[in-house]
């Protein structure tokens, strides 16, 4: 079966999103709404807050729907 993964990626970061696993229940629109939009296309913005941020909510989410990857290592 197709996973379908949506890709978005600035310089630093590459997120993840994979709607099929998605329970909606909103969290990461909710908290870093910045970066989660709900009513824009696309509607994941890499740039929409700072690299940390991101990544600490994307941790947050309860189904795995969302995963990233950092492009330069963090300390
Ligand atoms: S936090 Fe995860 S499960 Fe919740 S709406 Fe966002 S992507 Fe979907």
């Amino acid at each position: 079966m197709e996973t379908n993964v949506n890709q978005y990626s600035n310089r630093d970061i590459t997120i993840t999103y994979e709607p099929r696993v998605c329970t909606n229940a909103g969290r990461c629109a909710k908290e870093l709404s910045d970066v989660f939009r709900n009513s824009v296309i696309p509607w994941i913005d890499v740039d929409g807050a700072p690299l940390q941020k991101i990544v600490n909510q994307v941790k947050k989410c309860p189904s795995g729907a969302l995963k990233c990857i950092i492009n330069e290592k963090l300390a």
